[in-house]
């Protein structure tokens, strides 16, 4: 009945682990954020975890009160339910677990790091960047450094603000996995942590919320594997020195091995449930469409742990 292909080393999770579900509000969840969940929920009732709902709107441009509401019923309608906080407090707007409300928090941290660190304001637009770095197929553009010597004051208006990233690897064992080894100097050079419209990364929000949030156990997608190297080595220069634990799980692709997207209807969790599938049956899918299952059978949220072992 189990996964068939996924050797999951839960050796080194320890009891009362914290992890985190951290959609962003930037369309309505699909198959894929759901098996996210599943994981996240699953191994959290597996091995004693809790899990902290996160909404992650730092893009103001792109984050919409309609897609929180929509996720916050999903999940709800699901069972998939946070330990903390509760969902009533997003609907409230009290919640401290939305990006968007701790901008002030995102300051300081910044300010307490470019006392003592290289620090610099950039006017570099993505246009610039692309025309000085040529685009490696799969891969991310790295920032050529164009602003480090220009000496711009990081809080004039209309300035970005990069971290210096040094030279070297960061490694850490993915749960699933495995041993990896990354570079962020190579991958993305120095890190982009606001932007010139003044909003913040989500390299940088959520770097500092899991450390805020105490997460020491982060399960996301393999699509932002490649980011988790530069999180290790931010948190560490903001003074975290145990980093959490990762596991990356597979990607649910589309049959012509694209990534889903929140605009594919037929995955949308809206669209599956308008079809009149049971929150059950939707788990199950889920749970197979990332490796936790052999078929698809339905599992409800209170059994979710049984995937794991
Ligand atoms: N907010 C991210 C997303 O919706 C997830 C971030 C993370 O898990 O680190 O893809």
């Amino acid at each position: 009945m189990r996964r068939p292909t996924l050797a999951l080393d839960s050796s080194s999770i320890p009891s009362g682990a914290i992890t985190r579900f951290a959609p962003a509000p930037t369309g309505f969840l699909h198959l894929g954020h759901l098996v996210s969940a599943v994981f996240v929920w699953g191994v959290a009732r597996r091995f004693g975890s809790r899990v902290l709902l996160r909404i992650e709107d730092h893009d103001q441009g792109r984050s919409r009160a309609v897609y929180e509401s929509a996720l916050l019923e999903d999940l709800e309608w699901l069972g998939l339910l946070p330990d903390e906080p509760a969902l009533e407090s997003f609907r409230t707007g009290s919640s401290p677990f939305r990006q968007s409300g701790r901008g002030d928090r995102y300051a300081s941290v910044l300010n307490d790091l470019a006392s003592d660190y290289p620090v610099y304001g950039c006017r570099c637009s993505r246009r610039d960047i692309a025309d000085e770095v040529d685009a490696v197929p799969g891969d991310e553009r790295r920032y050529p450094g164009t602003c480090r010597e220009r000496d711009l004051r990081i809080d004039d208006e209309g300035v970005a603000v990069r971290i210096v990233m040094e030279p070297g690897a960061e490694r850490f064992d993915d749960l699933l996995l495995g041993p990896q080894k990354q570079t962020p100097e190579q991958q993305c050079g120095d890190l982009l942590v606001r932007d010139r419209l003044a909003q913040w990364t989500y390299q940088f929000a959520v770097t500092v919320d899991d450390w805020d949030q105490g997460v020491n156990l982060i399960i996301r997608g393999e699509d932002l594997l490649s980011s988790t190297g530069r999180q290790i080595r931010l948190a560490r220069l903001l003074g975290r020195e145990e980093p959490p634990l990762f596991l990356h799980h597979p990607l649910v692709l589309k049959p012509s091995g694209e990534k889903l997207s929140k605009a594919n209807r037929d995955t949308g969790i809206r669209e599956l449930r308008a079809a009149g599938m049971e929150a059950a049956e939707l788990l199950g899918e889920a749970a197979y469409r990332g490796g936790l299952l052999t078929r698809a059978r339905p599992i409800t949220a209170a059994d979710i742990g049984e995937l794991f072992g």
